[in-house]
């Protein structure tokens, strides 16, 4: 049977690892150093509970302004990892308005979406807590929530299987 496709946007502030956590999980390796301005689609085939499914990743760069172009991809993008890094608070707070563009650009509260505490691994420099992330996903009606470290790949494929899984019951329930 053919593989499904899904699309598949990551977003969130400059600098908290979209293209580190994308390459990890289509590749297999971590990006040390990777051009912030470039934005670029990825495919990779994962089995999700047994049924082969091809991801189409859209790796965005430049959260700030929102144009058309921006406005097309999260028209035709079915679900959505809302990134923000562990050490830096304030990509967390720009997740909020970035969650509210979504809703707003999809006309839909119930989007699928995935929120992703990235760089778990660097715990020293950690600024925002586990518990308060979790409160936040908890306030948008959801409990897709993962630390993930694009360095140590951990919970980088869940946070893939979860998205999907969560498009595919959007769809079996419409
Ligand atoms: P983007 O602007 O959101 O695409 O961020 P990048 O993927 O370019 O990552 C920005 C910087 O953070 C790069 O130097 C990455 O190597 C680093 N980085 C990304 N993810 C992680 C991670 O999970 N752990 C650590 N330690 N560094 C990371
Ligand atoms: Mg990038």
């Amino acid at each position: 049977m053919a593989s499904r496709e899904y699309n598949i946007v990551v977003l969130g502030a400059g600098g908290v690892g979209k293209s580190a956590v994308t390459v990890q999980f289509v590749q297999g390796i971590f990006l040390n150093s990777y051009d912030p301005t470039i934005e670029d689609s990825y495919r990779r085939q994962m089995d999700v509970d047994g049924r082969s499914c091809t991801l189409e990743i859209l790796d965005t760069a430049g959260v700030e302004q929102f144009t058309a172009m921006r406005e097309l991809y999260i028209k035709n993008g079915q679900g959505f990892l809302l990134v923000y890094s562990v050490t830096d608070r304030s990509s967390l707070q720009e997740l909020i308005k970035l969650r509210e563009q979504v809703c707003r650009i999809k006309d839909n509260q119930h989007v699928p979406i995935v929120l992703v505490g990235n760089k778990a691994d660097l715990g020293h420099a950690r600024t925002v807590s586990f518990q308060e992330a979790k409160n936040l996903a908890h306030n948008w009606g959801t409990s897709s929530f993962y630390e993930t470290s694009a360095r140590t790949a951990a919970h980088i494929d869940d946070v893939f299987a979860d998205i999907v899984r969560q498009i595919q019951k959007r769809e079996s329930a419409a």
